[in-house]
């Protein structure tokens, strides 16, 4: 087996490490020219001006008119901000909305082209960009440590991942502070995705030891600590635990790719408005039913290795955890029509399926998803 590691964001974790972020771009000779993408949220509650005024000068802009899942719009805003002012490093304050939104537009700044040009096209993202300090406020993505951003092209109903090695943050500022905030079901639905990631990055097909390790590590934190954090907001160990766990499942999955669940929550995301973390765990189990016996049984030892007896015990944990957090578990409201189905077999024929150890066939997703339309 011939595998390469590589992980080039310098990782800072810990409780009011947020007021680091002067330092660190003292640190990277960056001492003006700074642009804070930040969450709407901390745009409103005074933590971003906060975040300028002791910047001493390094940051003089502030940039927050985006939604979730940002559109290639959006980021042609921020580029365009970039340019017109002049400025020389993005902080990144944010979800992965945020932090996607910046990655994209301190690459596409330096050009005069827009994201559209290069979202879900193939074409190669330009290497220079300015350099990036990246502050999650959720406990999901790992888009802190991923040289992935992940956009939504609502003009043309299409949302993929661009992937460019420019995307590294140069540093990671993971203060689980920051997350006290985020409302019970966005904690619910962050944490999912940490799981999601982490499973789905072992069994991917481009797996290798490292990240393997990873995976191991952050999966049972999320069994573990996200009923707590999503019941308990402020309770300080659940949220560390789970900005833990959210930073080493992005490293466990930024170089093996995720799979089946991730490609499967593109439609659900865009089309039926689920949020990203509950419509990747929406199939979470079911993949790893499918899975259960792939790769001569590493799945089987990963559910051993996290604590479960078997595949079976650990999809029926991952159902349990959903309802108890409360996801969803099926699609039943939504009253989907056979013709809605068909279009959710299609669009999820989407690159990372082919990740995926198994090889998924339309008769298997049409099966998933009448079994989901049926499910409450
Ligand atoms: P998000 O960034 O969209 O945020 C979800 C909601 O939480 C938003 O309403 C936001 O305003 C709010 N929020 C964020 N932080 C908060 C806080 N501290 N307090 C209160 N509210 C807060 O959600 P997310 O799950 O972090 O990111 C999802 C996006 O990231 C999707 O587009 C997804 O596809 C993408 N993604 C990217 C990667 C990657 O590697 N780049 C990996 C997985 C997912």
């Amino acid at each position: 087996m011939l595998w390469d590691y590589q992980q080039p964001v310098a990782i800072r974790f810990g409780n009011g490490r947020v007021r680091e972020i002067k330092d660190v771009a003292a640190e990277m000779g960056l001492t003006e020219g700074g642009l804070l993408v930040s969450e709407r949220l901390f745009a409103k509650n005074g933590t971003a001006e906060r975040i300028v005024k002791d910047s001493e000068g390094a940051i003089s802009e502030i940039f927050s008119e985006f939604s979730p899942n940002p559109d290639v719009t959006e980021v042609d805003k921020a580029a365009a901000l970039i340019r017109e002012k002049n400025l020389k490093f993005v902080v990144a304050m944010g979800g992965g909305s945020a932090m996607d939104l910046a990655k994209s537009a301190a690459s596409i700044a330096l050009t005069n082209d827009s994201i559209a040009d290069y979202h879900g096209t193939g074409k190669a993202m330009p290497q220079e960009h300015l350099p990036i300090i990246a502050v999650p406020t959720t406990a999901g993505t790992g888009s802190e440590v991923t040289c992935v951003s992940v956009l939504t092209n609502r003009a043309l109903g299409k949302k993929a991942p661009i992937v460019s090695d420019g995307f590294f943050p140069s540093v990671a500022i993971i203060d689980p502070e920051l997350t006290y905030s985020v409302p019970p079901h966005v904690t619910a639905s962050t944490g999912m995705d940490v799981l999601s990631q982490a499973i789905e990055g072992y069994w991917s097909k481009g797996h290798q030891p490292i990240c393997d390790a990873c995976a191991i590590h952050a999966a049972p934190l999320v069994f573990k600590y996200l009923p707590i954090a999503v019941a308990e907001p402020d309770n300080a160990e659940a949220r560390q635990k789970m900005c833990e766990a959210s930073v080493i499942a992005g490293l466990a999955f930024t170089l093996p790719k995720t799979t089946s669940s991730h490609a499967c929550s593109f439609p659900l995301t865009n089309i039926h408005g689920i949020a990203h973390g509950e419509a990747c765990g929406l199939t979470l189990d079911w993949f790893a039913r499918i899975n259960a016996d792939a790769q001569h049984g590493r799945v089987q030892e990963f559910a051993r290795a996290i604590g479960f007896e078997d595949v079976g015990a650990m999809a029926d944990a991952i159902h349990e955890l959903k309802a108890k957090v409360g996801l969803r578990t099926g699609l039943k409201d939504l009253g989907l029509s056979a013709e809605q189905i068909d279009d959710l077999v299609r669009i999820s024929r989407h690159p990372n399926l082919y990740n995926n150890p198994v090889e998924i066939t339309d008769e298997m997703l049409r099966d998933m998803y009448e079994h989901l339309a049926a499910t409450d």
